[in-house]
């Protein structure tokens, strides 16, 4: 991204919830991205993802501008913090849909790419529930299997885990790393948990209203905050 600002202008209340952000992602990377609640993480991750205009700047994805591209041109996928799953979709449905609408696959290819991801995360044989039948594990694995099935260019988390009871955040977030791995995916992650930031990322952003405050490898942060609020929002020792 360079120079990309997002203005909300709710009944002329105008909030300037992404200011000239430039952040460039690099190939293979796992980038996180933490601040406050407010700062403007999720509407960086929606202006990258198409599902928000951008009042200002340029999202380059590989060479291409996107900044007109529709969302589902962009060759990225996300994943939420509720799922947004359809609900009265089966997990087959679910996973398909995407591929059936951006790609010229054939019917058996996209069925046989959906029930290989679906083994892979775990879910092969709950393919043809609801998700309103599924635990929130369970969503959570057909949500990320939505993303991986499309095999897009960059994936896109905000807060994918913190619907999660701790046991199996834990849980999850070493299967993420693990695909990360084997998969040698580039993903941008939103998150509220130190932890995860700190143990999952190539480099890690902090955010706060609008502007991002550094960026850095987990290391540097914590050992040479840029400023005190860096400092005191990782906790490092002064
Ligand atoms: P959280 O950690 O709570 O998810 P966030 O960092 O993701 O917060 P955003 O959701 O990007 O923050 O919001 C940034 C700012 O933009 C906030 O002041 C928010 O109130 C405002 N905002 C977000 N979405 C809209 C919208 N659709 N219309 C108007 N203002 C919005
Ligand atoms: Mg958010």
């Amino acid at each position: 991204c360079t120079d990309v600002s997002k203005l909300y202008d709710p009944k002329g209340n105008s909030i300037l919830a992404v200011d000239e952000v430039s952040l460039t992602i690099r190939d293979g990377e796992f980038l996180t991205i933490v601040g406050p609640s407010g700062s403007g993480k999720s509407t960086l991750l929606r202006m990258i993802a198409g599902l928000e205009d951008i009042t200002d700047g340029e999202i380059r994805i590989g060479d291409r501008v996107v900044n007109d591209v529709p969302p589902q041109r962009r060759d990225v996928a996300m994943v939420f913090q509720n799922y947004a799953l359809y609900p009265h979709m089966s997990v087959q449905k679910n996973m398909s849909y995407g591929l059936k609408l951006t790609t010229d696959l054939s019917t058996e290819e996209i069925n046989q790419r959906v029930e290989e991801t679906a083994e892979m995360m775990g879910i092969g044989d709950q393919l043809e529930k609801k998700p309103g039948s599924l635990s929130g594990g369970q969503q959570q694995r057909v949500a990320t299997g939505r993303a991986i099935v499309r095999d897009p260019e960059v994936f896109l988390f905000d807060e994918p885990l913190s619907n999660l009871d701790a046991k199996l955040r834990m849980s999850m977030r070493t299967e993420l790393q693990r695909l990360q791995e084997d998969l040698e995916t580039t993903s941008v992650y939103v998150t509220h948990d130190q932890t995860e930031a700190m143990t999952m990322s190539d480099r890690i952003v902090i955010f706060d209203e609008g502007e991002i405050q550094q960026v850095g490898t987990p290391e540097e942060v914590y050992a040479n905050p840029t400023n005190r609020f860096v400092a005191d929002f990782i906790g490092s020792p002064s």
